[in-house]
């Protein structure tokens, strides 16, 4: 058969000394390399007990803010859909309705709002894209699961509770926009 380079190594097949048949010396020479390991600086970290430190523009899981008065920013007006790369985010809009003008800021609404987490690359393209101030990525971390249905995120992962507010300025200040 013919090879695509010339490069080739020759395998010896010699007699192995009565030093190597022991085998001592090279588990000795093993182990010293192993213990020598034991006073260098780690590389690595107990997590989950230490943590290590995130950069403040990490793009994290996303969140899908409200206003001041506790009303959804996002008018589902699909343009972090089309931003997306990853084609990660699918939306369904929906009416506001009388009555309903304390829950959604504007006349249109997410009635559906998924994010597949799989899929995405936290590239920040959706939060860039948004007119409406209504998703930022965040400093948190998306939890690893064993089912794949789990990493599909809908508004109950991603839309802030209105008591329990997702600070995203540190972020945004050390990047380049504030919240409004
Ligand atoms: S961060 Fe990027 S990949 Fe993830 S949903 Fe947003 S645009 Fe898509
Ligand atoms: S998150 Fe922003 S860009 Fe995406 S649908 Fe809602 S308002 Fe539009």
């Amino acid at each position: 058969m013919q090879s695509l380079t010339d490069r080739k190594k020759v395998v010896g097949n010699k007699e192995m000394t009565f030093k190597e048949k022991l085998y001592l010396p090279a588990i000795f020479k093993g182990m010293g390399i192993t213990f020598s390991h034991l006073f260098r600086k780690h590389n690595t970290l107990r997590y989950p007990e230490v943590k290590r430190e995130f950069a403040p523009v990490y793009r994290g899981q996303h969140v899908l803010k409200r206003d001041e008065q506790g009303r959804e920013n996002c008018t589902a007006c699909g343009l972090c859909a089309v931003a997306c790369p990853a084609e990660a985010i699918t939306m369904v809009a929906g009416e506001r309705q009388k009555g309903e003008e304390g829950l959604y800021r504007e006349e249109k609404y997410a009635e559906m709002y998924e994010i597949n987490m799989l899929r995405c690359i936290f590239c920040g393209l959706c939060e860039e894209a948004c007119p409406k101030e209504a998703i930022f990525l965040t400093d948190r971390l998306v939890p690893s699961t064993f089912e794949r249905d789990e990493f599909i995120y809908g508004k109950e992962l991603l839309v802030e509770d209105v008591n329990l507010r997702i600070d995203i300025t540190k972020r945004q200040l050390t990047g380049k926009r504030t919240e409004k």
